[in-house]
């Protein structure tokens, strides 16, 4: 292990806030401090052009690992030596770990969702809706499927999109899965458990925006996530909660996706509360 660790992210704006006030650079370098950690977690924009230049760079200077997000989920996988199970078959890594010398991609979004999910309710043969197909819908919808939903819907506007989704859990998991193509309001299913928003929508500055879901249908008891960061109570949580429902912010799913990747690359567990608290400083909330 080297001297001094180094951690290099390639984050690339995904968040509405100045590189300055980054949240995940904020969130992890607060975990490092309080574990005394003598370590640095940076944050650089990099070209999708010069991402093979940039892995190899982090390797040759003994980095412990990196995030990374889009445009660069997809096209690090060339660069890297090894995929993690469920990185293999979500087809998407946003962290890497150097394990010496060997990079080994994993993704983490969908389990730190998990991580937040269990403290609510354990998924294991429940009904699951998800809202969206992009890549943060991807990573949830295996991830649950693979910890033992019994059926994952995905409500999508773009049906090639979707479909790649539902087949996804259908080749590689245990649940069943079904594409509702998303026209007007949807209405929940009265069987389903879990409604999980993972599309963009409430993201800072759209804080106003709520997916197109027939409210009337969310009935209490029914857990509805949203994996929305900024602003951590989005307005279709609290239009859920209005509906009796229990609901899990994004900022959970952000914290432990840090959490997961700080103990891959230092085998340490870091303070999630002192994350979160970070985290919540940036955001204002
Ligand atoms: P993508 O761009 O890959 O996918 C976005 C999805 O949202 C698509 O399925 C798109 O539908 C759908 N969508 C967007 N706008 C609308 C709309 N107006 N009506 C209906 N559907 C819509 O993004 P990601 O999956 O990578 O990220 C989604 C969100 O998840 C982001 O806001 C990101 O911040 C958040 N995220 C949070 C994390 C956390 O730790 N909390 C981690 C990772 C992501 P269509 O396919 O039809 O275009």
């Amino acid at each position: 292990m080297p001297a001094e660790l180094n951690f290099l992210s390639l984050l690339t704006g995904c968040f509405a806030t100045p590189v300055a006030e980054n949240p995940t650079v904020a969130m992890v370098e607060a975990a490092y401090r309080a574990m005394g950690l003598d370590a640095r977690y940076i944050n650089c924009d990099v070209a999708p052009a010069d991402l093979g230049d940039a892995v190899r760079g982090a390797r040759a200077m003994g980095w412990r690992g990196f995030n990374c997000s889009l445009p660069h989920k997809v096209a690090v996988i060339d660069f890297i030596d090894e995929l993690a199970p469920s990185a293999e078959i979500i087809g998407a890594v946003n962290c890497v770990i150097n394990n010496e010398g060997r990079l080994i991609g994993e993704n983490t979004d969908g389990k730190g969702f998990l991580t937040s999910l269990e403290t609510v309710i354990d998924p294991r043969g429940r009904r699951v809706v998800v809202l969206g197909a992009g890549g943060a819908s991807r990573a949830i919808a295996v991830e649950t499927a693979l910890a033992g939903a019994a059926s994952i819907t995905v409500v999508n506007r773009d049906e090639a999109r979707g479909k790649a989704v539902v087949q996804l859990v259908r080749a590689h998991t245990q649940a069943t899965a079904d594409l509702v193509s998303w026209k007007g309001d949807y209405v929940v299913p009265e069987d389903a458990d879990i409604l999980i928003n993972a599309t963009s929508i409430g993201l800072f500055p759209g804080v106003d925006d709520v997916p197109a879901v027939d409210f009337n249908s969310i009935r209490p008891g029914l857990v509805v996530a949203d994996v929305i960061p900024n602003p951590p109570r989005t307005a279709f949580l609290k239009m859920a909660e209005s509906r009796g429902a229990l609901t899990l912010d994004g900022l959970g799913m952000l914290v432990n996706q840090g959490v997961i990747g700080i103990r891959l690359w230092t085998g340490r567990m870091p303070d999630a509360k002192v994350m979160r608290n970070a985290l919540e400083t940036v955001f204002g909330a």
